[in-house]
């Protein structure tokens, strides 16, 4: 029996202990209003503890700790192997308190245990761990000047680094960009998202106690409008990069604008084609994949696969496969091991993905399976698996994004159509085909506007491979070497030689 099942998660959860205070300049402290709010576990519906509700007033402190640290060059001036030792420590103690940082996450948003304990804070650890052993082997340029002169290309950290992150995988969207900004030199004031602070906040005690100065990472739990706003509009934020919906993505380019002109980088919404053609090798497998891309997590996924491209002469066929894998998915106790899917985040997502699927229903898409709530003995906030056939492109299932477990089937009877619907969207996330044919998929990868084009597979790819969108879906890339880039600027050095 592997170490997730045999652990009794109920009873480790009973003893846990809750950091709940914002984490400034090294130190946990109440916010400065002296507010809390509810923080409700999904799995129940049952409060499971009380967090501080920091405001401008506690944005402006941990940016002043943040600003202070960064100039001081307590962090950005220690040679590289210093920093790349204290970010490997960073992960050694995460690994250290997998447990414990899985259990809070699974408390906290809903998500089964079995994959917070076995994807979420192992590849959240993985993160810390590629950009610390990144620091020490970056190089900066030298220009091709003439042998008068020679130029130097460096890149520079920019300063303070604002990041804001949602609920879905709290612990991983948060490292994803807390750690290339620490590798990089920057100092860092992270909003955790209202629903999922718990990670986040556990996650700047154990920086400190890695070895990361007092102040260079600073955690604000709070609300988006009031916090999150905060940090968009703060006139000494160098740099705001977020995670979430493209609509409040709008916002942060606005509060920029309107302040200092910071730099932002968007990380949003999705709603991924997953196209099925005739030639696919491994029918059953593609419909294994269609199912776990958007089952997985309970659909809140950006990257889901929420749109089901099919061909029309194997639709019937393929949506069988399709419903037979779906029927392995099943909402059940998070904390349970066994469990593959949880509970959605809160009572107004539960209630926002129910009335989609009453929407696909009254617009005329078929509903196969699922299609209500379940476990509401519970208290807790869980939907079935549900799968809607008949869909087309003109449906809100099909336009918006529902970040939940609801699957809709197009069917499309050309290539060139395939891509055309893939492409009918504000969104450009991601996107994957099952096919034989080497042109058709290439031609998939070249024509669909995604910043991911998954061949046979869906969801793949690891640290080292860039991720982020194209069209509304944002821009700038989490992951790989390139995300370094977005918080760096290049600093041009010419030097005379005649
Ligand atoms: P969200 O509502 O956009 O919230 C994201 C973060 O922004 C939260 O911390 C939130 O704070 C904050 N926020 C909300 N309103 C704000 C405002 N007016 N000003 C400043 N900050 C504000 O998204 P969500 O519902 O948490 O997450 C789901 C979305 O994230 C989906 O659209 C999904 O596709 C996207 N997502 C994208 C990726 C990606 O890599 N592309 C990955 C995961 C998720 P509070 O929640 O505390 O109010
Ligand atoms: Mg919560």
């Amino acid at each position: 029996m592997d170490a997730i099942a045999a652990t009794n998660w109920q009873d480790r959860a009973a003893r846990l202990q809750f950091r709940t205070q914002a984490f400034i300049d090294g130190a946990y402290v109440p916010a400065a209003s002296g507010k809390s709010f509810d923080n409700i576990s999904p799995r129940d519906g049952k409060v499971l503890t009380q967090v501080a509700e920091c405001d401008a007033e506690d944005v402006n402190r941990a940016v002043s700790a943040a600003r202070r640290t960064f100039e001081s060059g307590v962090w950005r001036d220690q040679h590289p192997r210093a920093r790349k030792a204290v970010l490997l420590k960073l992960a050694r103690l995460m690994e250290e308190h997998a447990d414990e940082l899985a259990l809070l996450e699974t408390l906290d948003m809903g998500k089964p245990i079995r994959d917070s304990r076995s994807i979420d804070i192992p590849l959240s650890i993985r993160c810390v761990q590629y950009y610390a052993e990144a620091i020490d082997k970056l190089y900066d340029q030298v220009g091709p000047s003439g042998p008068d002169a020679m130029s130097l290309i460096l890149r520079e950290p920019l300063g303070v680094i604002g990041v804001v992150v949602p609920w879905n995988f709290p612990l991983m969207m948060a490292v994803w960009k807390v750690a290339p900004a620490l590798a990089t030199g920057n100092s860092v004031v992270l909003k955790p998202a209202e629903q999922s602070p718990l990670t986040a906040i556990r996650l700047g005690e154990l920086a400190v106690e890695a070895g990361v100065p007092p102040g260079v990472l600073n955690v604000v739990p709070g609300f988006g409008e009031t916090a999150g706003q905060a940090i968009g509009r703060h006139m000494d934020v160098d740099m705001l990069a977020f995670t979430g919906s493209t609509e409040v993505g709008k916002y942060f380019m606005r509060y920029s604008g309107e302040s200092n002109l910071k730099r932002v980088s968007l990380e949003c919404g999705g709603k991924t084609p997953h196209i099925i053609m005739p030639d696919a090798a491994d029918l059953d497998k593609a419909a294994a994949n269609a199912a776990g891309g958007i089952f997985f997590n309970q659909g809140e996924v950006c990257n889901a696969g929420s749109r089901l491209l099919v061909h029309e002469s194997i639709k019937d066929e393929f949506l069988e496969k399709v419903i037979h894998h779906s029927r392995r998915w099943t909402p059940g106790d998070p904390l349970d091991p066994t469990t593959n899917m949880g509970a959605m985040v809160d009572a107004r997502q539960h209630e926002r993905v129910l009335s989609y699927i009453g929407k696909g229903k009254a617009e005329g898409a078929s509903l196969r399976l699922g299609g209500s709530a379940a476990r509401a003995d519970t208290g807790g906030y869980y939907i079935e698996p549900t799968l809607f056939d008949g869909v087309d492109s003109s449906m809100t299932i099909a336009r918006e994004e529902i970040f939940g477990p609801v699957l809709s089937t197009l069917t499309f009877k050309t290539t060139e159509e395939a891509f055309k619907i893939a492409n009918d969207t504000i969104y450009g996330l991601a996107s994957a085909i099952w096919t034989r044919d080497i042109s058709t998929a290439m031609k998939a990868a070249r024509t669909i506007k995604a910043g991911s084009v998954w061949i046979n597979c869906f969801d793949a790819g690891d640290i080292t491979t860039p991720f982020g969108g194209f069209k509304q879906s944002g821009f700038g890339r989490d992951k790989s070497l390139h995300a370094l880039e977005k918080y760096t600027d290049l600093k041009s050095v010419w030097i005379d030689l005649s």
